[in-house]
């Protein structure tokens, strides 16, 4: 149960922090702007956000390569006062836990218990994780020939340019501000204009925590005046980039053009979720139905194709349907709530519009289809059977609350159609012979497989995506790879001795 020990949330509370976050200032945007911020639960304004573009992006580079010069603050600093100043963070959050998780929720949607329960906790944790990487991410000695002493400097990449979505602001910032600070990089991180004002409360907590001026830069602003912007920039040293597959290309693509900054992208997913028939059944139809609906279907690692044997797929739709229909769908901030709505009406009208291409091409629509109540963006948990691999809803990213499940009935057509997607993100499988878990586990062209579990998560295993899921891996001792420079250090010596 999410909500047990659950305090209450602030449901009606009044944003703080709406500027943008420069050398440890909340500052306007230079043009002046401001956008809306918007609850999704009942359409209603939450706060004017200042909207940073180009030109508040230039002012958050420049502070932040003043942060990185040598002899800075910053640079001097001990690998391990850099933990400290994570672990300092990690405790603002947790002191400051019901606000975050209120304003995750209502910026978002999202049910303030799992924002509260999960959100928040992953977040924390995540930057507890990293503060104790921050001294133990070090090079090597090597023997190389000749008269030579050779080692390994791990070096900060430099000024990190960090685009994050809007599914689970929170965590996304907590997965990029964690490696990229304990490895002593500095940031400018904008943040998704959907979903602004956790992380601009997290910005207040990192100038509480100590972390010096201008190590950490966040923008609230558009992706494609301020991040284009970030990903561009002539002086941003490298781009880590969570988001929709076509962007992460534009990403690339503005790297490439302007200075070849290093990029690392987290994109889309269509990941398979895959029940044999041996498996206990009520397990895998409630691995399947979270692994789906978690997050209102916005999650980039959503078991979106579910594949059921065929001797158990009817019991399986018939159970789905019924746990499914259990939804408790409405007020976030009412604990008992699983369901909220979705981040936005436009992200309504893309899963209407999935809908209506799964009945065109002729799955059976076996609940929801439609959006919930009459206000607030909210759609019904659908199923569809008799989905094929091929049709649209099999193969594009909804992010939505729609399962799409697919029969199989032989292994070897099973892998086949299972990697038939050109993402590869996750898989998920079900069963209790070794043999069958082990066989899609190889097989199955996908950063994370879970074996009788879906979408668990933890800091220490690393994330990221085969094919064009993205580039890279986040998370772990992996992930602190993409905010390192490795330095080979070469020096002649008058004589070495074994
Ligand atoms: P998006 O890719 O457009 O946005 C992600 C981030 O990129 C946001 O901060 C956005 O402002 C920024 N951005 C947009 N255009 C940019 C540009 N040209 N240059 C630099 N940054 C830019 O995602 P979205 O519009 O919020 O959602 C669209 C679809 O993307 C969703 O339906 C879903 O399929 C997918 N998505 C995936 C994830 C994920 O975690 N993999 C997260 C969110 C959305």
């Amino acid at each position: 149960n999410a909500s047990s020990g659950v305090p209450p949330g602030l449901a009606n509370m009044k944003p703080q922090y709406t500027g943008i976050f420069i050398n440890n200032e909340f500052v306007p945007a230079k043009s002046g702007k401001t956008f809306e911020t918007i609850n999704p639960a009942n359409g209603k304004v939450l706060a004017q956000v200042a909207e940073g573009d180009k030109a508040d992006v230039d002012v958050a580079v420049k502070a932040a390569n003043k942060a990185f010069q040598i002899g800075s603050e910053w640079r001097r600093m001990d690998a391990s006062q850099r933990g400290v100043l994570l672990n300092r963070l990690a405790d603002l959050m947790e002191r400051d836990r019901v606000i975050l998780a209120s304003l995750e929720s209502l910026d978002n949607g999202k049910p303030y218990a799992v924002a509260y329960g999960a959100d928040l906790t992953l977040s924390i944790k995540t930057l507890r994780y990293y503060a104790g990487w921050a001294d133990k991410n070090h090079g090597k000695t090597i023997p190389i020939e000749g008269d030579y002493f050779t080692y390994t400097r791990h070096e900060p990449v430099g000024v990190c340019g960090q685009i994050i979505p809007w599914n689970f602001p929170l965590l996304m910032q907590a997965w990029k501000l964690g490696p990229a600070l304990a490895m002593g990089n500095t940031v400018v991180m904008k943040v998704a204009e959907q979903t602004p004002l956790s992380a601009l409360h997290v910005a207040a907590l990192t100038k509480e925590a100590g972390f010096p001026d201008g190590v950490i830069n966040i923008i609230p602003g558009y992706g494609h005046t301020a991040g284009q912007a970030i990903s561009s920039h002539m002086d941003v040293d490298k781009v880590a980039f969570t988001g929709s597959t076509e962007v992460g290309r534009l990403v690339m693509k503005a790297a490439a053009e302007s200075n070849v900054k290093k990029v690392t992208l987290e994109l889309g997913g269509k990941s398979p979720n895959i029940i044999f028939a041996d498996a206990d059944l009520n397990e895998a139809v409630q691995q399947a139905n979270h692994g789906l609906f978690f997050n209102q279907g916005q999650c980039c690692c959503a078991g979106s194709r579910t594949f059921v044997e065929g001797k158990v797929y009817d019991e399986f739709v018939a159970r789905s349907k019924e746990l499914a229909e259990k939804a408790v769908i409405g007020d976030p901030f009412d604990l008992k709530t699983t369901q909220g709505p979705q981040v936005d009406g436009k992200q309504v009208e893309t899963i209407l519009k999935y809908i209506a291409a799964g009945k065109k091409d002729g799955a059976q629509l076996v609940t929801g289809g439609a959006k919930h109540g009459d206000q607030g963006h909210f759609v019904k948990p659908t199923i569809f059977a008799g989905v094929k691999d091929q049709m649209t809803i099999a193969q594009e990213e909804i992010f939505g609350p729609v399962m799409s499940v697919i029969r199989f009935d032989s292994m070897e057509e099973l892998v086949e159609k299972a990697n038939n997607t050109i993402y590869g993100l996750a898989a998920g499988v079900m069963t209790k012979d070794l043999d069958k878990a082990l066989h899609i586990a190889n097989t199955t062209r996908a950063g994370s497989v879970w074996v009788n579990c879906y979408d668990v998560f933890d800091a220490a295993a690393p994330f990221g995506g085969f094919k064009q899921s993205g580039i890279g891996r986040e998370l772990g001792e992996y992930g602190l790879e993409a905010y390192t420079e490795v330095k080979t250090v070469t020096i002649k010596v008058p004589q070495k001795n074994s």
